[in-house]
């Protein structure tokens, strides 16, 4: 939506991109100077690694263990403290180190709390986790106020509402955009930058929930969606999104544009550069999403696009891979027909609320093979011998079989549609490796072919495949 005919931009910074008080200066710099041209909302991650230490702190005060997190809160007082200290303008400094000093308070309150009833549950661990985006947002409107923007942390809970699924909430959508244009747009439109908290919501009664971790890009294409922009971009450490992982693949390359589709496979497949949920807000309004680098911002980046028109070249584009899988077998045997065994099992998870990460099938003799996280693992074995009790009480040959250290290689790319040979090439490729495929899946749609191989062996498939196909 243009302002006074200026186009408007929503500013993702993820975590490493605010690190420090040198990073959030530079990234107050971009901000600045992107502001002469455009409306600027900026979402802002907490500083890196700080999330883990609260829910590590948290963790640790549940079990009652005091100097741990008390380690914690002298460790953020720090770091928070240093970047104020470093950046601020005293009459900023004298607004800041007050309102840094009440989360360091509520933050003691929260660990307090765990330790004397010795558990945190889902629903305190959001409020505790997501502080460091509170902080991070506080400072960084006032870097920008100290260098002559002015501008205003806004606390996500006041725009995104979401369910109750505290730890990995969904938003309300209607609800998010009408709340977050009667916040935000009055700011945009008195020129003020409204520095918004990602990873937070709220629900429909004010409880702070998390949207997952990473759950930043989410939170910054929620209210690009909810404002219209015209773009957005997401801010990380990387020059894009890449054909592969760059710490598992050294020489993988950027790709200037993928369609939406592939950017969800992609990051539904372990490419940690974007939480899973970041595109299905802008599906319907088409807003492009580009992926930049605070560390080379003159680098055009990633563009992700409602579909590809450029780079029409059939065949691969990337490869990702999701480590910390178990493959689960099922054998139905003699008591189940191949579609109940299926039917029981998908309901389970359905209702588990598991995610599968790729499914076989062997019909003929009632087999069904999915892998799952290995964090889910536990509850959905536990779910299943329930399940089919009666099925493994009575049958000798039905069983539920693990398979552990098992990670999941995922090719993905358009074009592959309709080109013959791709499979044949990733196998051979991975044959004269000697990695031995486990399991195989390729959808109709023919967007990605998912390989399970073993755990060990997941670097080496990744390398294969980006080298067959010269990514
Ligand atoms: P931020 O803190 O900015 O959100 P993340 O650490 O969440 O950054 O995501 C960026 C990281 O994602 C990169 O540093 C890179 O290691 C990793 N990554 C994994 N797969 C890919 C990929 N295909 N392309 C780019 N980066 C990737
Ligand atoms: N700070 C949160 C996390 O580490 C959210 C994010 O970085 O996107 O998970
Ligand atoms: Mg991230």
């Amino acid at each position: 939506m243009a302002h006074d005919d200026k186009s408007l931009i929503v500013m993702k910074f993820g975590g490493t991109s605010v690190g420090s008080a040198e990073r959030m200066e530079n990234v107050a710099s971009l901000i600045k100077e992107h502001s002469r041209q455009a409306g600027v909302v900026v979402v802002v991650s907490a500083m890196g690694g700080v999330t883990d230490m609260l829910i590590r702190a948290a963790t640790e005060a549940s079990r009652g263990n005091r100097e741990a997190w008390r380690d914690v809160r002298q460790e953020l007082a720090r770091r928070h403290r240093e970047a104020a200290d470093k950046t601020l303008s005293p009459a900023e400094q004298a607004l800041v180190l007050p309102r840094l000093a009440e989360q360091m308070i509520n933050f003691e309150n929260l660990c307090s709390g765990f330790s004397l009833v010795r558990e945190v549950t889902p629903r305190a661990m959001d409020t505790l986790s997501s502080l460091g985006e509170v902080m991070s947002a506080t400072l960084l409107a006032a870097i920008l106020r100290s260098m002559g923007c002015p501008a205003e942390a806004v606390d996500a809970t006041e725009v995104i509402v979401t369910d109750e699924k505290f730890g990995n909430a969904s938003p309300l959508f209607e609800e998010s955009v009408e709340k977050t244009t009667s916040r935000l747009l009055p700011l945009v439109e008195r020129g003020q930058i409204p520095v918004v908290t990602g990873f937070r919501g709220a629900t429909r009664d004010g409880l702070c929930t998390t949207l997952g971790r990473g759950g930043s890009d989410y939170s910054a294409t929620l209210v690009g969606a909810a404002l219209k922009a015209d773009e957005i971009w997401i801010w990380t450490d990387v020059d894009g999104v890449m054909t592969a992982d760059p710490r598992l693949v050294p020489n993988a390359q950027i790709i200037p544009e993928i369609s939406y589709q592939e950017a969800i496979e992609l990051s539904f497949f372990g490419a940690k550069v974007l939480h899973p949920k970041t595109i299905q807000p802008v599906v319907k309004r088409g807003i492009p999403v580009w992926i930049k680098n605070t560390f080379n911002p003159s680098c055009a980046g990633t563009k992700i696009v409602p579909s590809c028109t450029r780079n029409g070249r059939p065949g691969l584009k990337a490869v990702t891979s999701v480590s910390k899988t178990q493959l689960i077998t099922l054998s139905g045997r003699n008591t189940l027909t191949f579609a109940h065994l299926a039917a029981k099992a998908f309901d389970a998870l359905g209702l588990e609320g598991v995610e599968t990460l790729m499914v076989t099938q062997s019909s003929a003799d009632n087999v069904l093979c999915f892998a799952v996280h290995q964090a889910d693992l536990a509850r959905v074995k536990a779910h299943l011998e329930q399940v089919f009790e009666l099925e493994l009480l009575h049958d000798q040959r039905a069983s539920i079989e693990i398979m552990p250290h098992v990670a999941i290689v995922v090719a993905i790319g358009e074009n592959m549609k309709g080109t013959p040979g791709i499979a044949g090439r990733a196998f051979s490729a991975l044959g004269r490796k000697g990695i031995n495929i486990i399991a195989i899946a390729q959808g109709a749609s023919e967007i990605s072919i998912s390989f399970a191989v073993k755990a060990s062996e997941v670097k080496d498939a990744v390398q294969a495949i980006h080298e067959e196909f010269q990514l």
